[in-house]
């Protein structure tokens, strides 16, 4: 009989490729396909991109939970603020140990309010639990811009650059265990590097002094089911690095 992860699994199209292994599932990265773009389209209008200025960062900085939300609901300071519907601040354990990134919202999460909500949600949900986490429950899940990027083109760097004190405050307040970064925007915003998911994947990096491991977008592997398997490799990576962690933390106690 099918245990309820394999449910999972199988529902995910992951299986018989995602099983949780030992360790020697970390020296099986292949190169990866780099991930296509999003849609091109692109805002030519910087009318109301403010400059993110260090005061401007000090005083994102400073706020706290209900202050920040309420800073990230007013927000106007760079162009993505003119289409959206709604902000999409994050939710999730504001103590979580996991904080999940992704880029910017998209159609269904600009409707809603709330981040990975629509069948890339589903498919990220559906990780969390293979390895036995859930939106809410010590994970955190945001993105790195709050408003929806029009025709779910990327962010432009500016309009990322403007919005990344909201996260870097959120991580401030959350102080996670482990960040990982959902596909090539988001890392390379987090890291500074412009290099390619499949050469990022299977690393620890550091973001102002957190572990962070990358991995694809749920929406990319919507699209590309070959690379499953290496998400579930990231995820049993990051699953092995916070078991690892406690280990340690345990044994200098
Ligand atoms: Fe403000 Fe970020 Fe929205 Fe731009 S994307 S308007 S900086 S909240």
């Amino acid at each position: 009989m099918k245990n309820r992860r394999d449910l999972i699994l199988e529902e995910m199209g992951l299986t018989p490729v995602w099983r949780l292994r030992g360790s020697a599932s970390l020296a099986e990265r292949a190169p990866a396909t780099e991930p296509p773009a999003r849609n091109e389209s692109r805002v030519t209008s910087n009318e109301s991109l403010q400059p993110a200025t260090g005061d401007r960062r000090a005083e994102i900085m400073s706020l706290d939970w209900t202050q920040l939300k309420q800073r990230v609901a007013g927000c106007t300071d760079c162009p993505l603020h003119a289409k959206r519907n709604k902000t999409v601040f994050g939710v999730g354990d504001e103590d979580a140990d996991w904080l999940f990134v992704g880029e910017g919202p998209g159609a269904d999460e600009d409707a809603q309010g709330e981040p990975f909500v629509g069948q890339a949600g589903k498919l990220l949900d559906n990780m969390l639990a293979a390895i036995s986490l859930k939106r809410g429950a010590n994970v955190y899940i945001a993105n790195l811009v709050k408003c929806r990027p029009p025709g779910n083109r990327n962010p432009e760097p500016q309009e990322a650059l403007q919005c990344e004190p909201y996260l870097h405050r959120q991580i401030e307040l959350i102080r996670p265990k482990l960040i990982i970064a959902l596909g090539k925007v988001a890392a390379a915003n987090l890291l500074a590097s412009d290099a390619s998911v499949a050469s990022m994947r299977g690393k620890v990096h550091q973001y102002r002094g957190i572990p962070l491991i990358v991995t694809y977008h749920p929406a990319y592997l919507l699209r590309s089911l070959a690379d499953k398997a290496k998400a579930w490799s990231d995820l049993c990576f990051a699953v092995r690095f916070m078991k690892d962690l406690q280990i340690s933390k345990t044994a200098t106690i």
